[in-house]
C-alpha cells in the first residue's frame, strides 16, 4: 500500500491484501489517510512518556487501594443486588440479542461457540453473491446503507463543500450514460500525455519518451511507480521524522502468473489475451494504424520484460516477516547514486540521476531535495538488477510497459467495455468471484478518497460523542488490567516488566474520529483543492488523486504528529494496532452493538469491545509487536531470559491452534488451522480476553456487582461477559471462503477465535463451572 510501501508493516485487523492490484475486491481504506491528515496542520507531539507511566502506575495503585476500602460495603450491597434484574430498554434489547444468538441446548463446557452462536448461525444465512456473513459484515452493510442514503440527498449549502464533493463523485460514478459517452477518451488523453502507447500507433519514435521523466510525473500524479516505488513515510528508525523510501514496485498483476516464466503457460496466455483486447480497442479508437502482427510482437516483448522484472524482485513470501535489518538500508543521495552507477549501465536507458528524479517528483509539492537527503532502500540488489535489466531493454519495450501499467491503473474508472475485459482476466486467473454492484463499487471508491468527509456525516448522524468519553475510560481500565497482569506474571523479569509497562502507558489511542472533521472549516480545508462535477467520473478521481498525492509528498518535511495520525476513517468496522507509532485505533464504525452499547451491562461492553481493546493492546506485545519499543523503534527491550520464556509461550499457542481442525474442510489442505500464520492474532485474542476480564473485575470492585439480564436471570454477569465475548465472533462462511482464510489468512476461523482463548481462561472455567479441559 501507499504508506511507506513494504518498509511499513501494518499489523492490524484489515483483510489481507491479496497479491493482486486489479481484482475488484474490498481494499484497505488507509491509502490516503495520512495525506488528508496532513492538510489540516501539524502539531508537534509532546509525549511525556515517563510522566504517563508514572500516572498509570499511580492509577493502578489507587485502584488496588480502593479495592481494599470498598470490600466491606460491597459484601452487604452484593447480597441485596445479586439477583436483581436490569429492566432498562438497553438491557432488554441486549438480552434479546443474546438470547436470539444462543443455542442453549449446547453444553457451554463442550462447545461454547455453538452455545453462544448456534441460534445466530441458523438465522443468518449467507446472502446471495456473498462469501459469508458475520457481525462485522452486518455492521458494514448498515453503514453502507446509511452512506448511500445521504449520497442520494441533494447537495446543500448546509453541508460542507467536502460533503457535497462526495455526492458529486458518487453521482458521477453511477452516471453510466456519461461514463459510456466519454468511452476511453480519458485514457487516451493520459496515454497521449506520455507520447502515446507505442504498440497502438504506427509512427511511434523513441524521442517521444523518457522513462525517468514519465515515471516522476506518474508518481506525482497517480502516486505509483512501475519500475520502482518512491514514497515517504515515518522513518522506522526515528519515528518523529519522515524519510524517503525506495522499494521494488507492485507488479500490477499477480506475481505467480509471471513467475511461471513461460510465454505459453495458461496464465500468461490469459494475460496476453487481456492486453491484446485492450490494445486493439485503443488502437481502433484513436485510428493508430498499428498492425495486428506488430501488436502481438510488442505484447510478447513486453510480457517478457514483465517476467524479467518479476524475477529480479524479492518474493513476497520472503518479505512477509518484517526483517528490519534486511530491508532498512539507509543511503545518502551520493551513496545511492554510486550504488546504481556501480551496476555499470552501458547505455542511457539504465542510468538514473537520483537527485534529478527525486527533485522532479517532489517539485509538485514544493519540497526541495537536499544534497544530503537520507533515502532508505528496501531492496538494494533489486535496484542494481533493475539498472542492468533496463540497460538491456529497448526504449520501445519500456515505453510499452509503462503505458500498459497506466492503463491497468485506471481501467476501473473507464467504460464497461474495458471493465469487462479486466473482470474476465481476473476470472481466468482466480476463478469466478462475486462482482460488486455498481453502487457498492462507487461507494467504496468514494470512501477511499473522501473517508473523513463521509465520516463527518456518519458521526454527526449516528455517533454519540459520549461514547468517546466512555471508551477513553475503558481503554484506561484495559491498560491498567494489562499492566497488572504484567506485574503478576511469573515468567517476565523485572527489567522487561518495566519496559512493557512503559510501552503500554505510551500507547496512543484514537477513538471514533478526529475532532477536526466536525468543524466545517477544517474539514473543507482538508479537502481544499479537489474539484468535482456530477457527470465527470474519471476527472473527479484524477483530481482527488492528484490532491492526495501532493499532500502526501509534503509530509516528507513534517515532524510526526502523534496526536493526529489517524490510520483509519471513522465509518469503518474494525480496530487497529500500528506498531510504528505504537497506537491503537477504534473507528466510530465499531463502537456500536454488538461491540459496544451505551447503557448496557458493563459485562457486555467489557466482554465485547473490552476484549477488542485488549486484543489491540496485546498486538504491541505479540510475535511482531515485541520487536518495537514504546516509540515504535525496532529495539530489543527484552532480557534474554524473558525472551526465551516468551518464545516458549508463543510456541505453545502455535501448537494449540495447529491442533484445531475444521470438519467441513476434511478433504483439503485447510483441515488444520495454521497455528504459525495466525500466532500474532491468537496471542492478541488470548491476551485481549484475559485483560478484559481483569478490567471487568476491577470495574465490579469499584462500582459493585451488576444486575442480571431479563430472561437470562440464570446467568451471572460474569457469564454474560463471556457470552458477549463470543457473540461478536458469530459468523457463517462458505467452505471456499473458510478454506481461503485458513490457507492465507492471519486470523483463526471464528469458531476457534472463541474456543481457543476460552479454553486457556481459568476465569471462564471457573464461572461456567467447567472441567479444566473445556470448552
Ligand atoms: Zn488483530
Amino acid at each position: 500500500m501507499e504508506i511507506g510501501t513494504s518498509a511499513v508493516t501494518l499489523v492490524c485487523d484489515l483483510p489481507e491484501e491479496k497479491d493482486t492490484k486489479i481484482k475488484r475486491s474490498r481494499k484497505a481504506f488507509l491509502i490516503w489517510v495520512g495525506a488528508v491528515v496532513g492538510a489540516v496542520g501539524f502539531v508537534i507531539a509532546t509525549g511525556l512518556l515517563a510522566d504517563q507511566v508514572f500516572r498509570l502506575r499511580k492509577q493502578i495503585d489507587s485502584v488496588n487501594g480502593e479495592l481494599f476500602e470498598i470490600r466491606f460495603d460491597q459484601q452487604v450491597q452484593r447480597r441485596n443486588e445479586e439477583n436483581s434484574v436490569c429492566l432498562t430498554k438497553e438491557c432488554i434489547l441486549s438480552a434479546a440479542t443474546l438470547m436470539e444468538s444462543m443455542d442453549e441446548s449446547a453444553d457451554p463446557c463442550d462447545d461454547f461457540y455453538q452455545f453462544a452462536c448456534g441460534g445466530w448461525q441458523k438465522k443468518n444465512v449467507i446472502p446471495h453473491g456473498h462469501e459469508g456473513i458475520s457481525q462485522f459484515s452486518i455492521l458494514d452493510g448498515r453503514i453502507d446503507r446509511f452512506i448511500k442514503e445521504f449520497f442520494l440527498e441533494y447537495n446543500t449549502e448546509l453541508d460542507s463543500k467536502a460533503i457535497n464533493n462526495t455526492r458529486d463523485m458518487y453521482d458521477a460514478c453511477l452516471d453510466l450514460n456519461a461514463v459510456e459517452e466519454l468511452g476511453i477518451t480519458p485514457l487516451v488523453k493520459i496515454l497521449d500525455s506520455f507520447g502515446q502507447w507505442p504498440m497502438t500507433v504506427s509512427n511511434w519514435t523513441e524521442d517521444r519518451f523518457d522513462w525517468r521523466k514519465a515515471s516522476a510525473s506518474i508518481r506525482n500524479t497517480f502516486g505509483v511507480g512501475f519500475l520502482f516505488q518512491v514514497s515517504n513515510f515515518v522513518d522506522v528508525n526515528d519515528t518523529d521524522l519522515s524519510v524517503i523510501y525506495v522499494d521494488q514496485p507492485s507488479l500490477g498483476v499477480p506475481s505467480f502468473i509471471l513467475r511461471e516464466n513461460n510465454l505459453t503457460s495458461a496464465h500468461v496466455m490469459d494475460y496476453f489475451t487481456f492486453i491484446s483486447a485492450v490494445a486493439l480497442t485503443v488502437r481502433d479508437a484513436i485510428g493508430g494504424g498499428a498492425y495486428d502482427i506488430d501488436i502481438v510482437k510488442d505484447i510478447e516483448d513486453m510480457i517478457s520484460f514483465h517476467i524479467d522484472l518479476a524475477n529480479i524482485m524479492t518474493l513476497n513470501e520472503h518479505r512477509s516477516d518484517w526483517n528490519l535489518s534486511r530491508i532498512y538500508n539507509p543511503f545518502s543521495l551520493d551513496e545511492l547514486q554510486m550504488w546504481t552507477d556501480s551496476a555499470n549501465a552501458t547505455n542511457s536507458m539504465g542510468q538514473i540521476n537520483w537527485y534529478e528524479h527525486l527533485t522532479d517528483i517532489y517539485s509538485i509539492a514544493d519540497v526541495s531535495i537536499n544534497p544530503d537527503e537520507k533515502i532508505v532502500v528496501t531492496e538494494p540488489e533489486y535496484l542494481k538488477k533493475l539498472v542492468q535489466l533496463l540497460d538491456q531493454t529497448s526504449p520501445r519495450v519500456i515505453a510499452n510497459f509503462i503505458h500498459w501499467r497506466l492503463v491497468l491503473e485506471n481501467i476501473y474508472d473507464l467504460n464497461d467495455e474495458l471493465m469487462i475485459m479486466a473482470d474476465a482476466f481476473d476470472e481466468a486467473i482466480y476463478g469466478p468471484f462475486p462482482i460488486p454492484s455498481r453502487e457498492d463499487w462507487c461507494l467504496e471508491r468514494v470512501h477511499v478518497v473522501m473517508g473523513f468527509a463521509i465520516g463527518a456525516k456518519y458521526v454527526e448522524d449516528s455517533f454519540d460523542p459520549q461514547t468517546k468519553v466512555d471508551m477513553k475510560e475503558m481503554i484506561l481500565n484495559l491498560k491498567m488490567a494489562f499492566s497488572s497482569l504484567v506485574e503478576d506474571s511469573n515468567w517476565m523479569d523485572k527489567e522487561t516488566k518495566i519496559n512493557a509497562l512503559e510501552k503500554a502507558a505510551a500507547m496512543k489511542e484514537y477513538i471514533g474520529y478526529p475532532d477536526w472533521i466536525t468543524n466545517r472549516t477544517t474539514l473543507e480545508l482538508a479537502y481544499h483543492g479537489i474539484n468535482t462535477k456530477q457527470d465527470t467520473h474519471f476527472d473527479n478521481f484524477q483530481s482527488a488523486k492528484r490532491f492526495m498525492v501532493k499532500n502526501n509528498l509534503r509530509f516528507l518535511r513534517f515532524r510526526t504528529n502523534r496526536d493526529n495520525l489517524w490510520i483509519s476513517f471513522p465509518a469503518v468496522v474494525n480496530a487497529f494496532y500500528y506498531p510504528m507509532l505504537n497506537s491503537i485505533t477504534f473507528p466510530a464504525g465499531i463502537l456500536q452493538p454488538p461491540f459496544y452499547g451505551k447503557g448496557r451491562l458493563a459485562a457486555s461492553n467489557y466482554g465485547a469491545i473490552g476484549a477488542v481493546i485488549g486484543h489491540e493492546i496485546t498486538h504491541g506485545f505479540d510475535d511482531e509487536g515485541y520487536k518495537t519499543d514504546k516509540k515504535g523503534h525496532e529495539i530489543s527491550w527484552w532480557t534474554n531470559h524473558t525472551l526465551t520464556e516468551f518464545y516458549k509461550k508463543k510456541q505453545c499457542i502455535i501448537d494449540q491452534y495447529s491442533n484445531y481442525t475444521l470438519l467441513e474442510l476434511k478433504e483439503t489442505d485447510a483441515f488444520h488451522v495454521n497455528g504459525s500464520n495466525t500466532q500474532g492474532e491468537n496471542i492478541a485474542d488470548n491476551g485481549g480476553l484475559r485483560e478484559a476480564f481483569r478490567a471487568y473485575q476491577n470495574y465490579v470492585a469499584r462500582n459493585g456487582p451488576e444486575k442480571r439480564l431479563p430472561g437470562l436471570e440464570h446467568y451471572t454477569p460474569e457469564q454474560i461477559f463471556f457470552l458477549s465475548f463470543a457473540t461478536v465472533e458469530c459468523s457463517n462462511e462458505s467452505p471456499e471462503s473458510l478454506e481461503d482464510q485458513v490457507l492465507f489468512g492471519v486470523h483463526t476461523p471464528s469458531r476457534y477465535r472463541v474456543i481457543g482463548p476460552l479454553s486457556n481462561s481459568d476465569d471462564f472455567i471457573q464461572h461456567f463451572k467447567c472441567p479444566t479441559s473445556s470448552p
